[in-house]
């Protein structure tokens, strides 16, 4: 079963606004086992976009629209979609009770043009949505679909989640796909393709997929066939054997974050952490407290940028810093160990480094990190070096020491 992406709006094609919705139709359309062949964006011009629908249905049996569904007239892509499908519009009186319903939740007076989001056209089955006014609008042709959606994507993530996703996988039955991403980090993708070698070639082309970011690389199984159960089969097979390769260099699965997995580590243990960091600039903590419930093991942080501070608030000897600088194995241990006895925590963990682009020395390099983790087992400190923008070595420095805690609480 193939599909076409349309992504329908002006703002699209000047790049202002970035074309996410296509990247989340792909990746949810390829869950459920239907491949797309082809993405078309288009202005708001009603002879482009009759165009991009007449090459989409071509060449594939869904096509799925976003933008131009708005109550302004911008919007048009459903006026070229009922021309297109010879359709006539008409009231629907539960779009225009749920579009009423909403404005008047806010207490504020419906403005008349939101009555046209109300007018779907004769044919179409309406597509509830749950977030906004404009609902979505499935039209048939022959055994194809085109479906239109709202281009905010919020409003369209909550129709094809709750009108579309089930509806398509039924349609797509016949074969079944079945995708696992296993998780690594602080190893170069080279070096995982390496020690993956040996089963590589056993595996069918396009199963494993390597994708590389500043945080780490995930590797994405996908696994196809008649049989579900045969899939999963294979799939638990060839997870197992990969986990078995690389150990520890994976930390999660699929959605799984390091903060995620750290946090449930911590709460395993019954530990309590804190943190101290320098060249990350609260970025650790964030993330930490992305988590729902983080309170019950984070404590908090002491973001100590300055010497000063290093000193003042985490106990950092003096002589410490003028003898080995801020940027140092040295500081990092009494960072980790002065946020944990000061603060009172089972954990204390430190980084500081040189993010850039500026304040770099041959000794001590832009990307030059020291982290270190103070516990009850004593404390650890490691250095490493990164490349990049000053906000990736940031956010690569915040994930490494993450890491470094996680391998802490497994040993
Ligand atoms: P529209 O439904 O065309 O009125 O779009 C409303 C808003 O949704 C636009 O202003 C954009 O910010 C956003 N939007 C539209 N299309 C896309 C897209 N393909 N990807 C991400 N955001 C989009
Ligand atoms: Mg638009």
């Amino acid at each position: 079963m193939k599909a076409a992406i349309i992504t329908i709006g002006n703002e699209i094609l000047s790049g202002m606004t970035l074309d996410t919705n296509a990247a989340y139709l792909s990746q949810e359309l390829g869950k459920i086992g239907i491949e797309v062949v082809l993405k078309i964006s288009v202005g708001d011009r009603p002879a482009d976009i009759g165009q991009a629908f007449k090459q989409a249905l071509a060449g594939t049996d869904i096509v799925l629209c976003t933008g131009g569904l708005g109550p302004t007239s911008d919007d048009i892509t459903k006026r070229v979609a009922v021309k297109f499908f010879k359709a006539k519009l008409k009231l629907d009186k539960g779009t225009l009770e749920h579009i009423h319903s909403r404005f008047a939740k806010r207490g504020i007076e419906m403005p008349a043009c939101n009555r046209g989001q109300a007018m779907v056209p004769n044919k179409t089955e309406v597509l509830f949505n749950p977030e906004g006014t404009a609902p979505g609008l499935l039209f048939k042709k022959a055994k194809k679909i085109l479906v239109l959606m709202p281009g905010v994507p919020r409003e369209m993530k909550a129709i094809f989640a709750g009108s579309l996703k089930e509806r398509l996988t039924a349609l797509s039955k016949g074969m079944d796909i079945r995708v696992v991403t296993l998780r690594t980090t602080g190893i170069a993708e080279s070096a995982v393709s390496e020690k993956l070698s040996g089963f590589e070639k056993e595996l069918a082309k396009g199963a494993l997929a390597y994708l590389p970011t500043h945080l780490g690389v995930d590797l994405r199984l996908t696994i196809s066939g008649k049989n579900l159960s045969v899939i999963d089969n294979k799939l638990n097979d060839l997870s197992e054997k990969i986990t078995g390769v690389l150990g520890h260099v994976i930390y999660g699965k699929d959605d799984q974050t390091m903060e995620e997995v750290v946090g449930r580590l911590l709460k395993e243990k019954k530990l309590t952490l804190t943190t101290a960091e320098s060249c990350s600039g609260g970025l650790i903590a964030d993330r930490i407290t992305n988590i729902s419930g983080s309170s019950d093991y984070y404590l908090g942080s002491a973001i100590a940028y300055s010497n000063i501070l290093k000193e003042k608030m985490l106990g950092v000897k003096s002589q410490t810093l003028r003898l080995h600088g801020a940027v140092s194995k040295e500081t990092a241990i009494e960072m980790a160990n002065g946020v944990r006895g000061r603060l009172g925590s089972d954990l204390g963990l430190a980084i500081t480094g040189i993010a850039g682009p500026g304040g770099g020395t041959d000794k001590k390099p832009v990307g030059l990190i020291f982290m270190a983790v103070a516990g009850p087992k004593g404390t650890v400190v490691e250095e490493r070096r990164f490349l990049g923008q000053r906000r990736h070595i940031k956010e690569s420095a915040a994930q490494a020491a993450l890491n470094m805690l996680r391998l802490y609480l497994l040993k």
